[in-house]
């Protein structure tokens, strides 16, 4: 048994701090806090989940797993965290092989997923929020949705507490104390000591600015969402509008079915601004939103003047090659990085705990490899990597 100190309570922390302390570590969890932290990339209303992940069948494989266990607890935690409303990926031409729809619908058929093709006027005439002259073929996924990751971080929180996790909010990591490539624990900016077998840092888009000798490998991306207030809110239900990506790889546009409170989701998956997540230039820029009322003129006439109740920048981890990054580092024994999560990793989270307790205890799963440290991939790989996967 060790003790764990995991940095960072986003999804990556807590799912891995919860796993560590059901393997019968001892676990600390430390994020400065107010949880779910405001500037975390967890903390939104929603995030989406979904198998299409293009030709990429590691990460569809993955998101099975990981749909069932949101099935599962939405039944143990008594919350409907996940919802079951499916999500579409369509495109304004023909699907063609090599496409991320086309490679999507290939992999998902093969592995038996309930989908459909929406290539047809008649199926598009059940989503009449669409431009229907602008959109013409696809793929419907069934067994997809979202969840609602602010209430799933607040609700593992919970959880976590209830195991006996030692949860320190209000401590900010300042750097690793390390003693001859060896990491014997961490400073906290008060200049508090805390000590510990294995330190894994899950602190997303800080790993460049808290741990610089991976500016390397990471770079934190700024990426625009917003919230809007539909003025016929019945066209954006979710049984009238599921989940989309719109063109996902050129445009970058993707969003959510209108919610409990009457607020649809709209954000761009794009290249993004490289900034770090504490820097005052974190905000929408006019840019964004003429870009943003462009896109929906086009593709949603009913949400083209629509009212923005709420925008932000949420930060992504990017990696070169667009993969996560699990793994224990070669050269800090001890230190385990958790990060890299290119703007995909939330709907993983019911498999993530396990992920990373199995880099922390060197258990021997596949998929580690394709997370292993990989410090030789090399920068602009990433982004192509990330747009023929759909991202998001
Ligand atoms: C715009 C956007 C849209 C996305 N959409 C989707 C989607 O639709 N589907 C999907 O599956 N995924 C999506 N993602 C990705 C998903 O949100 C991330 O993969 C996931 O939230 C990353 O979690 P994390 O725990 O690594 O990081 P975070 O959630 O950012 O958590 C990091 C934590 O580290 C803490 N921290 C910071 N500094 C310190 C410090 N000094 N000491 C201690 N702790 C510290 C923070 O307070 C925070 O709580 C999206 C991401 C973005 C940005």
């Amino acid at each position: 048994m060790s003790k764990v100190i995991v940095v960072g309570a986003g999804i990556n922390g807590v799912t891995a701090a919860i796993e560590l302390k059901k393997r019968g570590h001892k676990v600390l969890l430390v994020d400065p806090g107010p949880l779910p932290h405001p500037l975390a990339a967890s903390t939104d209303i929603s995030k989406v989940v979904r198998a299409a992940y293009g030709a990429d069948e590691d990460y569809t494989a993955l998101a099975e797993q990981a749909t069932r266990l949101w099935r599962k607890w939405n039944k143990e935690f008594g919350a409907q965290l996940y919802h079951e409303v499916g999500a579409m990926f369509v495109r304004q031409q023909q699907m063609q092989p090599g496409d991320f729809e086309y490679e999507s619908f290939k992999i998902l058929k093969r592995r038996d997923h309930k989908i459909e093709r929406v290539n047809s006027t008649q199926l598009w005439k059940r989503f009449p929020a669409w431009n229907l002259e602008l959109y013409r073929d696809g793929v419907l996924e069934l067994e997809a949705g979202y969840v609602e990751s602010s209430r799933a971080v607040s609700t593992l929180i919970r959880h976590a507490e209830s195991l006996g996790i030692e949860l320190r909010e209000g401590g900010r990591f300042s750097r690793l104390d390390e003693d001859d490539h060896r990491v014997k624990g961490i400073v906290i900016d008060d200049g508090h000591r805390i000590t510990g077998n294995i330190v894994v840092m899950a602190v997303g888009a800080w790993t460049p600015y808290l741990l610089p000798f991976t500016k390397k490998f990471f770079r934190a991306t700024g990426q625009p969402v917003f919230h809007l207030r539909p003025r016929q809110p019945e066209l954006f239900a979710p049984e009238n509008f599921p989940v989309f990506g719109a063109d996902i790889t050129t445009t970058g546009y993707y969003g959510f079915p209108v919610n409990r409170d009457g607020v649809v989701k709209i954000a761009n998956h794009g290249p993004g601004r490289e900034m770090s997540p504490e820097s005052p230039k974190r905000v929408v820029t006019p840019e964004d939103e003429r870009n943003l009322r462009e896109f929906l003129s086009s593709t949603f006439p009913a949400l083209a003047d629509a009212p923005i109740v709420y925008s932000r920048i949420c930060m992504y981890c990017d990696t070169h090659d667009g993969h996560f990054w699990i793994a224990r580092d070669p050269e800090r024994e001890g230190l385990v990085i958790a990060a890299g999560d290119c703007g995909h990793g939330f709907k993983f989270a019911p498999v993530l705990g396990g992920i990373i307790a199995d880099a922390v205890e060197e258990k021997p799963n596949q998929i580690l490899q394709k997370f292993r440290w990989r410090p030789n991939v090399r920068a602009g790989s990433g982004t192509d990597v990330a747009r023929s996967r759909g991202n998001l």
